[in-house]
Formats: structure tokens, sequence, C-alpha cells
């Protein structure tokens, strides 16, 4: 091959295709597809960096061809499959190729990383030459051309392998080692010559003796597991009985550190889900399932039996879930059933773990691999089975570009891989539902809980009426008299509060003023841990005003209630009970999160109080009750599916209750006590919610009747951003049918944030051939316009319209 069709790092709708640059002989077979590359573009010296596509023996380009000037993997980084992806993907997007194969790429191989060679066969003469000893060699842009073919030669056939290193960050942790130099019987006849009173040398060289073929093992094992102290092994080491060693390992995340579990007897439901998914997994087939399952219903134990399927006929499993639930729980149940076959992704880990799990995928090591959005692209090969948790979930759909929806991604590489898609949840979003209306997903229900538990008793209680409304603070003496039976009784309670614009800001009791950011058009919200007024969108923080700064006043104070608000009311209220609060503020430390749960589920608290991030996939068996403080916040939303996420939200909070042995009562405090949404959260009865949501939907225009599409465009003038939004409206208008609707431009919810104006048009339409080329036309005639401050996004099928 002599010319190779490359993606290059220049953002812009001009460059937003592939470029033909020659391969340079000595390179002859080291390019291949997926590599990226070094080339010169542009008339100066700049070299940047592309992606490699494909590779031709022919160009069609008249001219001369510039050179490749350098290789920067040494291995293809993307497989075919993500190639492909990633075209689909920017066109449905209407993001830049570039962006989108950055995006499948883990972060440390977007950061600044050096990459080194390590052996594998440590016998070949080729292999000891070029390590010279070394343990590593370090792949640098001075390399010959002659070292880089013999590298490639040799790594092909598997002597040795390529790493990333993120730079100034040791990317494997270093950790101390204990090894021993002395075989078995030099062993035992040092513990014979040890003095009866040193116990823990004796123990120490059992150890040894014991574990002989397992070392090195390392020091903070021996400490932690087997109860050798440091300074035993001190002495041993100054004795000559063993040496300490510095071992890098791969790290494994923390906090998962499961009991192996084994197949549970399915119910009858389970068993029919099992089966059928188990048999297009047979089938080869792409086929989508939906599996609607009411909460308690056993759809974790229907996704590792069929996750078992696929390995069991030599396939991999991708399962995907909201950051949100990819707790230890869910965690440790696909890991206590499939052991070290799985990989685990989430935003936990740091950018060298995560380098780490997608290696261990790409090698082949793994045969599972449960993750949060982005796992969608990790490297599996031969996908058998593909599961989405909680389909229902906005985070699964990316907020920034390119603005991809994992359950779109996880359909299309279904088709690529031949394998069936799962789509659980208690609450589908509307539109699976309806395709599953349709017949384009198979519905399957499981109608009933484990154990034949009945579903939760609901009981409403209307904020609005006299015995409610003079109450002060957040507790109605329904909920009240509740959580203390359920402290009485020893079990324990869950109490969402639920957060959305619903925070403590301050408001000036004498004249009105709020206290806002000065760059975005929000009040401020206080931090109690750090004293201060902050800015959820800037970041900007202030020191909290003791006098009005527009009056002077000393009545400013705080509205609104915060979850450290009501955590003081609850120790007010049961100043015996033990509180657990859970929010963004006590879950910003690596690994919080996991230890509130842990320390909830084995009952070292008794409510556990928190924002959205409780209500989803908890399965404690004390929990007999769950409060909702204000269910009507997210009513309030001025979106489309505000009606959807409040009944999400309540069905799934209330879920969380009397799972297990128990019966779970639930208490929902509203001032619409009369809204469908909550009634239907109450029954748990998603069909009524959805029949009479769809009719409303139908009624307005919106999904699953009509496709949406948000445009969104900010300039720091307002007039500016205006006069761009009518001339957009106008340039959409000629390109649309009659049939199509165009709403806006009108300013977003928060209409100023980082200093910049945002306004937005949406475009409702049912079938619009001309509307993709025209958005395409307008983002490349916006591109000299980018330069002074304008920005259009486009946003396919949005999440969250604000
Ligand atoms: P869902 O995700 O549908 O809300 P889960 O998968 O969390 O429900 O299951 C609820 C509980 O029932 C879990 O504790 C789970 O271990 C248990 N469970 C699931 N299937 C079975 C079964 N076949 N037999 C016994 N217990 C089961
Ligand atoms: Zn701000
Ligand atoms: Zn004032």
């Amino acid at each position: 091959m002599t010319v190779a069709e490359i993606i290059v790092d220049v953002p812009t709708m001009q460059t937003n295709r592939p470029f033909e640059y020659s391969i340079p002989e000595a390179l002859n077979d080291v390019v291949v597809p997926g590599m990226r590359v070094e080339v010169p573009f542009g008339r100066g010296k700049r070299k940047i960096q592309g992606f490699v596509m494909k590779t031709k023996d022919q160009s069609d380009f008249k001219g001369k061809l510039k050179p490749i000037s350098r290789v920067i993997d040494l291995k293809p980084v993307l497989s075919n499959e993500m190639l492909q992806l990633s075209y689909w993907l920017a066109d449905k997007t209407y993001s830049f190729q570039i962006s989108c194969l950055q995006t499948m790429l883990p972060s440390v191989m977007r950061a600044k990383y050096k990459q080194y060679a390590i052996p594998l066969d440590k016998t070949d003469p080729e292999v000891l030459n070029l390590f010279q000893g070394q343990a590593t060699f370090e792949i640098t842009n001075s390399l010959t051309d002659s070292q880089i073919r013999l590298i490639n030669r040799l790594r092909k056939n598997e002597k040795i392998d390529l790493r990333y290193v993120v730079e100034n960050k040791a990317q494997q942790i270093k950790r101390q080692a204990v090894m021993t130099d002395l075989n078995i019987i030099q062993l035992h006849e040092a513990k014979n010559e040890l003095r009866g009173n040193a116990k823990s040398q004796v123990k120490l060289l059992d150890f040894l003796i014991q574990h002989l073929n397992d070392l090195p093992v390392e020091m903070s094992e021996l400490q932690k597991n087997f109860g050798i102290a440091r300074s035993a092994i001190k002495t041993a080491e100054k004795n000559k009985l063993l040496k300490i060693v510095e071992v890098t390992k791969l790290r494994k995340p923390e906090g998962i550190n499961p009991e192996k579990t084994t197949k549970l007897e399915l119910t009858d439901e389970q068993q029919v889900a099992v089966d059928q998914i188990g048999q297009a997994i047979s089938r080869e087939q792409p086929e989508t399932f939906l599996i609607e399952g009411v909460t308690g219903s056993g759809k974790t134990e229907v996704y590792l039996q069929t996750i078992e399927k696929a390995l069991q006929q030599d396939k991999t499993a991708l399962m995907l879930v909201p950051e949100i639930s990819l707790t230890p729980q869910m965690v440790n149940r696909v890991v206590g059933r499939f052991g070290n076959q799985v990989a685990v992704l989430h935003s936990g880990l740091s950018s060298g773990e995560r380098y780490d799990e997608w290696t261990r995928i790409e090698n082949g090591d793994v045969k599972v691999v449960v993750g949060a959005r982005s796992a969608v692209f990790a490297p599996l090969q031969r996908i058998g089975l593909i599961i989405i948790d909680e389909e229902h979930e906005a985070s699964y759909k990316q907020d920034d570009n390119p603005r991809y929806n994992a359950r779109d991604v996880a359909l299309w590489r279904s088709k690529v891989n031949h394998c069936p898609v799962v789509l659980g949840s208690a609450t589908p979003s509307l539109e699976s539902r309806a395709r599953a209306e349709k017949g384009v997903y198979h519905l399957i229900r499981m109608k009933k809980r484990i154990n034949n538990q009945n579903l939760p008793h609901v009981q409403i209680v209307d904020m609005r009426d006299a015995e409610n409304s003079s109450i002060k603070g957040d507790f109605s003496p329904v909920l009240k008299n509740n959580l203390q039976a359920t402290l009485e009784n020893h079990d324990q309670a869950i109490i969402l509060l639920n957060r959305r614009g619903y925070s403590s800001f301050m408001m000036c009791r004498e004249c009105g003023f709020v206290l806002k950011c000065p760059n975005c058009d929000v009040s401020l919200t206080y931090h109690k841990d750090l004293g201060k007024m902050k800015c959820h969108y800037c970041g900007h923080e202030e020191p909290v005003p003791n006098s009005c700064p527009n009056c002077r006043s000393k009545k400013i104070g705080f509205y609104g209630t915060g979850t450290q608000n009501i955590e003081q009311q609850l120790n007010d209220l049961f100043p015996e009970a033990r509180v657990l609060r859970m929010d963004v503020d006590t879950t910003r430390r690596k690994g919080a999160h996991a230890k509130i749960l842990q320390k909830f589920g084995s009952h070292q608290a008794d409510i556990l109080l928190g924002t959205q991030m409780i209500a989803k996939g908890l399965d404690f068996p004390d929990v007999t009750l769950v409060g909702v403080i204000n269910a009507d916040t997210t009513l309030s939303l001025a979106d489309f599916r505000a009606s959807e996420r409040t009944f999400q939200l309540l069905t799934q909070v209330s879920g969380r209750a009397g799972r297990a042995k128990k019966t779970g009562r639930v208490v929902i405090q509203t001032f619409n006590p009369d809204h469908y949404a909550i009634k239907d959260a109450a029954k748990q009865d998603y069909e009524t919610f959805f029949k009479q949501e769809m009719y409303l939907r139908h009624q307005s225009n919106y999904t699953p009747y009509y496709f949406t599409t948000l445009i969104s465009v900010a300039n720091k003038d307002e007039g500016q951003t205006l006069k761009q939004s009518y001339w957009l409206k106008k340039q959409l208008q000629t390109a649309l049918s009659k049939d199509a609707i165009l709403l806006g431009p009108s300013p977003t919810m928060i209409s100023r944030k980082q200093n910049k104006y945002y306004y937005q048009i949406i475009v409702k339409y049912k079938h619009e051939p001309k509307l993709h080329d025209k958005l395409l036309e307008i983002l490349n005639e916006t591109q000299a316009d980018a330069k002074k401050g304008f920005t259009i996004a486009i946003d396919n099928e949005p999440q969250h319209i604000d």
C-alpha cells in the first residue's frame, strides 16, 4: 500500500473529510488503518495528528501527495468497526469525525503520554538486542525507520507488546513486594534456626514456605491479609531471608471485592425472558428486546444469565448502566458472577486505571464489560449481547460534542456484530415503548416482584391542605409518623429530595433582591463546606454577604431547601436516628459514594437522605419506607419530558421500598396530588401512564410522534445572537416542508451563561429529507462566524430542553 486516507486533527467543516497522503517506503507495511500518524498540513511546516482510515495502492489525486511524517502508534488503536462507526456517528451527531474518533479512545491516549515496548518473548535474540537488558524500550520520534519496522515485526509476531504511559504520572503504580532467593529447604533451615520468641519471624517464614510459588507478593497484602507487620518484613530483609522488590501491577478498581455467586433459580417470567434472548443470541440476529419489568422483578438476574449464554457460545457481552447506578451493588453482582472476566469502566477511575481496563478489553483478557455511557465504545470483539439497563436514563446522551446517544451506538454495533440488544427498565422511555408497540422491538413484560412481594403501598400527601400548609419545615405529619414507626421497628428509610432547581439561594426580605452570578442568569447557591456562594454553571464564587448588596438591609437570608437543611430537620425531629446524606457535596471524593452505600447497607445508619442519585438501582432488604419531600420540582421543568421524568423518578424511588421479605411503604409529598404522573407513579402503573402521556405527546406533536432537533445559538452580544437566530430560522424554512414545525428563536431558560446569550430553535418534523444537508450547510457557513465568538450547536433528539 502506498497511499493512506487520513482524518486530520483540524476540527473545521472544511477539513472534515479524509485527506490522502503517501506512505514512505520505509513504513510500507507499518501503516495500517486505525493507527495515528503525524502529517504535514497546510502551507507551513505545521505537523498535525491524524487517524489512518484506509490504505490503498493508488490515488485519484493528480498532483504529488505529501508523505506521512511519522507513525504515532505502532499498532492500531481503533478497530475497523470503530473506524466505520466514526463515519456514522459524525453524520448522525453533526460533529467532526476527528472528535468522534478521539471520543472512542481512553483519555490517556488523548493526553500527553509516552509509548513503550515491553518484551513478551524474553529469549528471542532480536528482542534481547532491542532491549539491551532494560525492562522497557521507549518509543520516541527519533527512531529510525528500520527500528520501527523491526518493532512492528516483533509486535506482529507477538514477541513484544506496546504500552502507553501518561507523562509525569506513572501509568502503572509501583508497589513494594516481597521476594526471596532462598529455596524451600533453605527456608525451613532458616525457620529452625530462629529463636522461639521470634514469633513474627516464624509466621513470616511460614508464609514464604507456603506461598513460595506465588512470590512476589505485595507488602500491603502481607500486612492486610496475613497480619504480618512491616517491621517483621524489614527484619527479615536485614537477615537476608527475603528481598523487597518493586512490582508494577495493573490496577483493579477499588471497592470491588464481591463474593462469588451462582445462578439463581429463575421465576417463570425471568425464564421466558432468558429463553427468548438466549435464542436471539444463538440466531445471531440484531434484534432488540425491551424488558418492561416492575422494580424488584429481578431484571439483573436476567441480564446475568443471558450474558452467561453469550459466553457459553464463546462471545462477549457489553452491559451499560447509568453512571449513578454504577454502584458497587450493581458492579458486585456482575463481578460476583463472572469474576476477573469482567472489566469495569466508570468515571470514578483515574485515567490510568481506565487505560488498564481498556487494555485488558483490547487484549481479549475480558469477556464482559460493564460501564457507563462511553463504555459503548469498548474495544470488545465478537460481541454476542449488548444490555442497556435503565434504558430511559437521559445520561446515555452526551451533552457535549459529539452529542451521541449510547443507545443508538449500541444498536449500530449490534448490527455489525450480529447480536441482540436488551433494553431494560421499570419505566421505559416513551420512544422505546412506542417502538415495542409497533413491533420494532420485542416487548418482554415482567409484572411480578420476586417472592411475589407486593408493590409498596403508596400514600400521596397533599401539601396544600390545611394540616400540611401550616407546618414548620418540610415534613408532613404523615411522613413524620411513618418515619417514627420505621425507626421503632429498626427498619431503614430513604428520603428523596427532588433537587432540580431547588437549592439554597439568598434573598433579601426587604427588597426582594436575589444574589445572582455576575456571568450567568442564575442565583448563586450556598455551599456550607466552603462557606461561600457558588455558581453551578461557571464556578464563580463569592463570600456570603451579611447585608443586602442592593438596599443594605440586614434582612438577607437563605431560601429554598437543600439536603443539608433537610438533614438538620431530621436531626431535630429524630435526634437518635443515624442519618447519611448523599448529594454532590458528600460524594465529591473518590469512593465516597461507595462508602455511604456500604455503610447504609450494613445498617450503620437508619435514614439515607439524598438527591436523584439515591433513586436508582439500590437494593437494600431492610428499607421499608421511602419518603419524597417534594415530588413537584421536576414537573415544573420547561421541558416536554417533565411528566415523564417525574413519573420515572417517583416510580424508581418508590421501588426501593419493600424489595425483600418486608412490605414497603412510600409517602409522596406534593402540591399536585391529582397530576397523572404522580398518581400513576404511586400505583407503579407504567402502562396507564404510557397511554396518557402518548395521548398528550400526540396532541402537542412531540416525540415519539415527531422527531426533534434543537439548534442553539450563542454570542456575547444579545442583539447579534437574535439576528443570527432569525437568519438561521429563515435558512431552515427554505429547506423544510409545510409539515415541519419551527419553534423559536426563544431564549433558553437560563439565557445567559458565562457571559454569553443563548437562544434556541426547535424543529419538529416527521419526514424532512433535506433537513440534514441544510444543517450541515448552515454549520459550514457559520464557520467563519465562529471566530467572532458565535457558536451554534445542533442537538439531534435532545434529552433536555431548557
Ligand atoms: P430489578 O432490577 O428488576 O428492580 P433486581 O434485579 O434488583 O430487580 O432483583 C430484586 C431482588 O431479587 C434482588 O435482591 C435479587 O437478588 C433477587 N432475585 C432476583 N431474581 C431472583 C430469583 N430468581 N430468585 C430469588 N431471588 C431473586
Ligand atoms: Zn456563573
Ligand atoms: Zn435588599
